[in-house]
This record gives C-alpha cells, structure tokens and sequence, in this order.
C-alpha cells in the first residue's frame, strides 16, 4: 500500500493569499524552503485494487497532476468543510478516466452537506459522457469498514468542534485530518498504529483543530512510531519544527509518499 499525501495544509494553504508583496503570507515559515509551501490537506491511498482519493479539496487538480495519479477508482470523504470539498466539479474528469460514477463515502451529515452545495454530482449518471462529476454514495457511519481498492479502511469518529470528522485506519497507518478530541473509540481504532498522518494546525492550543503539544500527547499514549503532521497553518516553519519535535515526529511534506505492507 502506497500513501501519496496530496496536501500538507491548513484550510488556507501555505502561503495564504495576501502579504506585503502579494505573493502571500508565509507567516513565520521561510519562503525559501520549499517544503514551507503547502497545499490543502488530502491523500491518495493506493491499495492492491486501486487507488482512493480522500477528500476533493480546492487543490486536487493540481495536487492529482503533480503527483503522477492517472487515475482514481473510489472517494472517501473526511466531512463537509471548503477545504476538503471544493475541489468536487474536477472529479468528472475522473469519472471519465473510470468510465463510471465513482463511489464516494462520507457520513450522512457529510453527504448532505456536500449534496446541498454540489447537487449536480449526486445526480444519477445519463450515459455515455461526464459533462459532471457522477457519484455513487455510500452512507456510512463512524465505526464502520469500508472496503474500496482491495483496502479494508476502518473508520473511525474524530470531534472537530464545529462538525465529526472522520479517521481512516488502514492496517499499520491511520490518517486522522480535522480534529480536536478523540473519544475512547478513536483511540482503541488508533491502537497500535505504526505510522499516523494527523492534522497539527499550529502551536498554540486552537478551538477546531489540535495543537502541537495536544498531538505529542496523543502520539505518546498511543506509543506510535512516526507521526507525520499536516493541516499545517502558517506557525509551522518546516526547519524550526525539526529542531523542536521528538524524533519519530516530524511535518509532512506535499507530495510524500508512505509505503506499507499489508498483511491481509
Ligand atoms: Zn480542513
Ligand atoms: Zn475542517
């Protein structure tokens, strides 16, 4: 199983848009270091029968391209939120590469919300073209498995204060995007996890998304052998995280791609 983090970002990318000279605000990450920039946060999750995409963000066009994914063969969706749903209206480009709707699982509050924004996609299919994004909607519940690409993804619930989110725990590696508090339930899905993906939106302690001691404090009670940060916001300097994280932690990188065997 292959892992290809698509977007390392917070909801507003790195640089955010502005700054004195326009060409954005990078906060305090140095604009000379390129892995400072940031996308927003989604992965590809390649398992042995195809590829998931989780989430649909603003960036997905260029993020799909950049990192060489010809193809797409079901969606997972994380929840509802801009940053991870806006990017939807390209997916007819992938529809068209399947030759078919595309499956696509989220909870039921997540399905509707996107639904109420994107009800054009939710549409039955009018063969043979995709002049639209087609999905096909698989209404799960947090707990539930999914089964897509030859992968077994167990789901998992995850508080992002505002709205649930949901974690992906695949064998050896959890992806956990958008959270604030993990229940009981999401730390037995997480037990034993060897690699974990998890949103670190910034330093100091935020009402939707945790924070960097909040997630060495997770990642230590669970005992997980690399945590790799995402969601990462403007506060999160790529070299001066280095000097300050644990080893066995460290920020992830747009484009980087995480291998596993599967024992299944
Ligand atoms: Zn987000
Ligand atoms: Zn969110």
């Amino acid at each position: 199983m292959h892992i290809t983090v698509l977007g390392t970002g917070g909801s507003t990318g790195v640089p955010t848009l502005g700054g004195a000279d326009g060409h954005g605000d990078w906060g305090v990450c140095d604009p000379a270091e390129p892995r400072n920039r940031r996308s927003r946060s989604a992965i590809v999750i390649e398992g042995p029968g195809g590829r998931v995409l989780v989430d649909t963000g603003p960036d997905m066009r260029t993020q799909l391209l950049a990192c060489g994914i010809p193809r797409i063969d079901a969606i997972v969706f994380t929840h509802a939120h801009a940053d991870h749903i806006t990017g939807l209206d390209d997916v007819r480009l992938l529809n068209r590469i399947a030759g078919r709707p595309l499956p696509a699982f989220g909870t039921k509050a997540t399905l509707a919300e996107i639904r109420r924004r994107f009800d054009y996609a939710f549409r039955p299919w009018e063969p043979p073209g995709f002049y639209r994004p087609v999905l096909e909607t698989h209404e799960i519940a947090a707990g539930d498995v999914i089964k897509a690409a030859g992968l077994t993804m167990r789901t998992f619930d995850q508080d992002h204060h505002v709205v649930h989110t949901l974690g992906l725990r695949i064998g050896p590696f959890a992806y956990s995007t958008d959270l604030v508090r993990l229940d009981e339930a999401g730390f037995a899905a997480l037990a034993g996890v060897d690699t974990w993906l998890v949103g670190c939106f910034q330093r100091a302690p935020h009402l939707t998304h945790a924070h960097l001691a909040l997630v060495l404090e997770w990642r230590a009670r669970l005992g997980v052998r690399r945590t790799v940060l995402t969601h990462m916001g403007i506060d999160m300097d790529f070299a001066a995280l280095g000097a300050v994280l644990p080893a066995g932690v460290e920020p992830g990188v747009d484009g980087m791609v995480l291998t596993f065997c599967l024992k299944e």
